[in-house]
């Protein structure tokens, strides 16, 4: 049963790479580092009704599952190689696994990374995967780059994945109001929320031109205040500029879209500070990898983040994000 799960797992995910010379089947994985890199590793796990809604489909959650993986390396501006899964799973998964392998096949040949070994257990519906890129030697993106002076950016647009679940949400006080929405309104959000976009290709890029960077998955505020904590500054942002989908904008007022964009988690952008000196060439950079980024503050001597009005006046947001220990 197990051995028939693993081998669809390994016919669906079927990237090829030089560089793995022993993948699924046996003991250990023999992988081959390209000299002179530094490998980034990372892992994440997806809890059934924690990390996403029970009703997430299968192929959904496959794709999210790596996405969400994918993102952390896009954030250290890393090249993703390979994969390692861990499934827990009730009982005849077959089926979603199915659609789970679907999934994250998907997203893992857009990157050419090779799913090379894992692990299959029963028990309540949890999805472990651990990621490993290759980034040049010292210019790996951290937390902790960043200066008084710098200015701060985020790629994309925030607040869509937050506003998906809201739109799921059937208890929503609002919920009416959005289920009747235009539907590519809510697909567009929902999808955000389900089939989230690593940024490798702007983590890369920015590689030359970042003095930090995170991915936003706790939401904006609570990850730029792992950056200006691990920095040892503080962080200023305008509210009017945070960036808005124009699915957000027709559903959600200023008050509401705002602590969606600022505090709603899931949203899978790259948020990065950039020297003044070198801010200029952030649009043309990121332009030419079809991408882009909009300025949405400043570091500052101190500590914490603090969002401004346009008025100058401070917004205090009640929470920074979701706290999963809270
Ligand atoms: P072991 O008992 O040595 O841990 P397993 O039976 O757990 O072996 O796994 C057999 C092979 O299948 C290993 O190469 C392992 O990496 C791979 N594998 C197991 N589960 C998965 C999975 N969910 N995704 C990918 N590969 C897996
Ligand atoms: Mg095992």
């Amino acid at each position: 049963m197990e051995f028939d799960l693993i081998e669809l797992i390994r016919t669906r995910c079927s990237v090829a790479r030089a560089d793995v010379r022993l993948g699924i089947g046996d003991d250990a994985a023999l992988l081959l580092p390209p000299a002179g890199h530094e490998l980034a590793v990372s892992t994440d796990t997806l809890v059934a009704g924690v990390h996403f809604p029970l009703g997430t489909s299968a192929r959904d959650l496959g794709w999210k599952a790596l996405a969400v993986n994918l993102s952390d390396l896009a954030a250290m501006g890393a090249t993703p190689a390979w994969a390692l899964l861990s499934l827990t799973l009730p009982d005849s998964a077959r089926e979603f696994v199915d659609g789970f392998a679907q999934g994250f096949a998907e997203l893992a040949a857009q990157h050419g990374v090779a799913l090379v070994g894992g692990d299959t257990t029963r028990g309540p519906l949890a999805v472990g995967v651990t990621v490993h890129g290759f980034v040049p030697p010292g210019r790996a993106l951290r937390r902790d780059g960043a200066r008084a002076g710098d200015l701060v950016f985020v790629t994309g647009t925030l607040g869509d994945a937050a506003a998906g679940l809201r739109c799921l949400d059937r208890a929503d006080v609002r919920a009416a109001a959005l289920f009747n929405a235009p539907p590519d309104t809510r697909e567009v959000l929902v999808g955000r929320l389900n089939r989230p976009t690593p940024r490798i290709a702007a983590g890369s890029a920015l590689r030359e031109l970042a003095s930090a960077c995170i991915d936003v998955s706790d939401g904006l505020l609570a990850d730029l205040g792992h950056v200006a904590a691990r920095s040892g500054v503080g962080i200023e942002l305008d509210a009017d500029s945070l960036p808005a989908s124009s699915a957000l904008l027709a559903l959600f007022e200023r008050d509401e879209r705002l602590l969606l964009q600022a505090a709603g988690g899931d949203d899978y952008e790259l948020a990065f500070c950039v020297p003044p000196t070198r801010a200029g060439d952030v649009q043309r950079d990121l332009a030419r990898i079809g991408g882009g980024a909009t300025r949405i503050g400043r570091v500052v001597e101190g500590e914490r983040v603090r969002v401004f009005d346009r008025d100058g006046a401070e917004l205090v947001f009640e929470r920074g994000g979701w706290n999963h220990f809270a």
